[in-house]
């Protein structure tokens, strides 16, 4: 278990540094890198240049006890996944991700020490997929820490993807796996339930570390971006992968107005994910269905652009775009065909269950 703020030996309350030398404190190592950005941090808003290039923009809010669970998420990767489920959503429009704003509102029960590591995570994604920090608020809250992050990025007009441009007979893709998060999500709740009946027990965590760290430490697909970009490929429609396959393939073929039928042998799943969705007597294929949160692409492409992706890696063919009226179909490896039905990841669900 990730140990608590409170038990942090070095504390130093908020209200020592005041609001601005907070920000200050927080984001003074950041580095501005992109020839993109005029003006960051410091003035009333930030400046950005794109030229020709058209502007894509996106916000997310994490909330916590609905959207993280502190006690086994350590803030340096709260701060990393915040920016990524972000970026995700940039790269899911087939633009490159340049700047991003950082919001958080935060109780009393955070220190200064607590929110250096939730920056530290925000740094590091910064780093890893070279976006600028260039602004954010900063306000108080009766309870719990919220974090809002909007991402910035650009792409020619003629490159960007949308969720209502697939068409009848192009080809299904999906990268990397799915359901891991979701399995991981699973591992750590347990663990959690064990702690809390049984504080003397240690979770033994080391094995399920690929799942776990796909819940805690999710990563955006701007390899892919990059791969589309050298092969020359634009997907006719695509989306990221944040509520489960099922419920972002219901957005494309409602969006686009078609049906979808998918190849359950196309679904890729990791070996670990398939062994642990037995432990939990779950389906895997359900797991990749509904489970939330591996921030994978799902796109569709033109079946004249096929010889483009049959090779790339960590890419799958996992169906193909049909008439509406044929619905969206799962096929299963026994030969059936099953109707999808669209469970997403429901988080209103999840706060009524609590
Ligand atoms: P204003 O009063 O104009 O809203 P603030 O005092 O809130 O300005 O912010 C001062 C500067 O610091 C602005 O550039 C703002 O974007 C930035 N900023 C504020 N809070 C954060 C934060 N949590 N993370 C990053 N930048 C922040
Ligand atoms: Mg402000």
């Amino acid at each position: 278990m990730a140990k608590n703020e409170d038990q942090i030996p070095e504390r130093t309350d908020v209200n020592e540094l005041g609001e601005f030398g907070l920000i200050k404190h927080l984001t003074d190592r950041f580095p501005i890198n992109k020839p993109s950005t005029i003006k960051g941090i410091g003035d009333d808003a930030a400046v950005v240049d794109y030229e020709s290039r058209k502007v894509i923009f996106s916000t997310d809010m994490l909330v916590e006890g609905i959207h993280f669970d502190l006690m086994y998420t350590p803030l340096r990767h709260l701060g990393y996944k915040a920016v990524v489920v972000n970026l995700s959503d940039i790269i899911a429009m087939n633009a490159r991700p340049e700047q991003i704003t950082v919001s958080i509102a935060i109780s009393n029960r955070f220190s200064v020490e607590a929110l250096e590591e939730l920056y530290d995570g925000i740094y590091k994604a910064c780093a890893f997929y070279n976006v600028d920090l260039v602004g954010g608020d900063t306000t108080s809250s009766p309870k719990g820490l919220i974090i809002s992050v909007t991402a910035i990025g650009s792409a020619a007009e003629e490159k960007i993807t949308y969720r209502d441009t697939a068409k009848i007979g192009d080809i299904i893709c999906i990268t990397g796996n799915l359901g891991s998060a979701y399995l991981g999500l699973q591992i750590l709740e347990r663990e959690k339930q064990l702690f809390l009946s049984n504080p003397g027990i240690q979770p033994d965590l080391e094995e399920q570390n690929y799942l776990i760290s796909r819940q805690l430490k999710p990563e955006a697909r701007i390899d892919m971006f990059e791969l589309f970009e050298k092969n020359d490929l634009v997907p006719s429609s695509m989306i990221d992968i944040s509520d489960g396959l099922a419920s972002e393939l219901f957005h494309i073929c409602s969006q686009s107005n078609v049906g979808a039928y998918i190849e359950e042998s196309g679904i890729p799943i990791h070996p670990d994910a398939e062994q642990m969705a037995v432990t939990f007597k779950m389906d895997p294929v359900t797991c990749a269905l509904s489970g939330g949160e591996d921030y994978e692409l799902l796109f569709t492409i033109h079946p004249g652009d096929l010889e483009k992706v049959r090779f790339l890696p960590d890419i799958y063919i996992a169906g193909e775009i049909v008439e509406k009226s044929d619905g969206i179909n799962l096929h299963t490896t026994g030969g059936n065909l099953h109707p999808i039905i669209a469970q997403g990841w429901n988080h209103f669900s999840k706060t009524d269950n609590k």
